[in-house]
């Protein structure tokens, strides 16, 4: 089965097919913007429309924006 686990609510998330390193997605329970970082297995982590400033350790991984 296609599936991967949403990083923010564990969800399973379903492919249809399956999707290459860097294939975004949107969590469907949780609206999560997701991007698959591995194939095999499907592994999921939040997609960012802006690179991560990781030489700010406080600003390494934003949780996505829960006001909706
Ligand atoms: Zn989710």
């Amino acid at each position: 089965m296609l599936t991967g686990m949403c990083p923010e609510c564990d969800a399973l998330v379903h492919f249809t097919s399956m999707p290459k390193t860097g294939h975004r997605s949107v969590c469907p329970y949780c609206r999560s913007r997701l991007i698959v970082i591995s194939s095999n297995p499907i592994m999921l982590d939040w997609a960012f429309a802006e690179p991560i400033d990781t030489t700010n350790p406080n600003n390494r991984r934003e949780l996505p924006n829960r006001s909706r």
